[in-house]
């Protein structure tokens, strides 16, 4: 993964070095023969930050209501409502024209595991086998289509409790669920295509043991896969109104995931939401890709019990919701994830012991 981990400073080094921008064209007063307009250089960082600008609240909230309804029944793994919110999911993915993972096998929107049958809060049943289903799309890359950039949340969660009370689920994780369909719409009507794959997730299977997410570990561990795959994965977003509006970075592997680690960091700084890194995963689908070998990182609003005071309860409904601390992860979400998929792929030895991590930091607002 030496690649992949010095990319993307690699490449912020790079436009430092070019002065952060677009070389000046030398005009000149006559030209012999009419020529096109110079087709201008492409900047990852100013288009992450134009593509962070496009992220609605209104959007957000409209599918986290949606998911986190009480006719969605908590949306259990294997469940017929669980069923619809994945067909749901794909019809959303077909619409904005996103393609099929199909080096990873798949020959639809589906990517299919047994469960436990789960039959009741909490608790996978014993013995019968339900199905469960990932769903996966891609928008391809353009110069590095095999190398992938993953976007994740579960749209799983709890059911219904042995009461008959719905466990919605709005915050977890209709959130991060609502920003994989934000992401998915902001970067595909955006007109611009990344240089690397980018593949967009919704686990299922979380709730009852990161189930989905070690499908796709299989999946990528039997295709070689892994060492060409990062996740970013986003997991409570929605922290009681007033709670603070900071995101947690939680970084299983620092190591390896560095680049990632940093390009949330910068996204943040641009967008003035402080991130507070290094906090560990209480148990994310991020750890399990983490197990596999792929580096995974979880991102979630100003975690604690105390600012998420409904987790796992029955009371977590959208009305909670901080939607500018919701619309802000998003944001940082997607400008990260643009970064990450057009890093410049810089080869390892390319890089100069004098150029550290540290000059990532030197790119700052002159250059955007
Ligand atoms: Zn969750």
């Amino acid at each position: 993964m030496k690649l992949r981990r010095v990319g993307v400073s690699l490449y912020l080094v790079a436009l430092i070095l070019m002065g952060c921008g677009v070389p000046a064209t030398p005009r000149t007063t006559s030209s012999p023969v009419p020529t096109m307009a110079p087709t201008p250089t492409p900047d990852p960082l100013a288009q992450a930050l134009a593509l962070a600008e496009r992220v609605s609240a209104d959007r957000l909230m409209a599918d986290v209501r949606w998911l986190a309804d009480d006719a969605r029944r908590g949306r259990l793994t294997g469940s017929p409502e669980e069923d619809e919110v994945g067909q749901w999911l794909v019809q959303r993915f077909q619409e904005l024209g996103l393609g099929i993972f199909a080096s990873a096998g798949l020959e639809g929107y589906y990517l299919p595991f047994e469960a436990p049958a789960a039959t009741r809060y909490g608790r996978a049943g014993e013995g019968e086998l339900a199905s469960g289903e990932n769903i996966v799309a891609i928008l391809p890359g353009t110069t590095q289509p095999d190398l992938y950039v993953y976007v994740g949340a579960h749209y799983d969660h709890l059911g219904v409790g042995p009461d008959g009370q719905v466990f919605n689920g709005a915050d977890d994780d209709a959130t991060g669920v609502a920003a994989v369909l934000e992401a998915a719409r902001v970067l595909s009507r955006s007109g611009l295509r990344p240089e690397e794959t980018v593949v967009f997730v919704a686990f299922s299977g979380e709730e009852i043991g990161l189930l989905g997410s070690g499908a796709l570990c299989e999946r990528l561990t039997a295709l070689g896969l892994t060492d060409r795959s990062m996740l970013l994965n986003m997991e409570v977003l929605g922290a009681e109104k007033g709670a603070g509006t900071y995101l947690d970075v939680w970084d299983e592997e620092a190591a390896a995931t560095g680049p990632m680690v940093e390009a949330l960091q910068w996204a943040g700084d641009q967008l003035g939401i402080p991130i507070k890194q290094g906090g560990r995963d209480p148990g994310s689908d991020a750890v399990r890709l983490t197990a596999c070998g792929v580096p995974a990182v979880s991102i979630d609003v100003a975690w604690s019990l105390e600012n998420h005071p409904h987790y796992h309860r029955p009371s977590d409904d959208p009305q909670h919701i901080d939607v500018d601390g919701f619309r802000g992860a998003v944001q940082v979400a997607i400008a990260a994830l643009w970064l990450l998929a057009n890093d410049g792929n810089q080869a390892a030895e390319l890089r100069s012991p004098y150029l550290g991590d540290a000059l990532f930091w030197r790119v700052g607002p002159t250059c955007v």
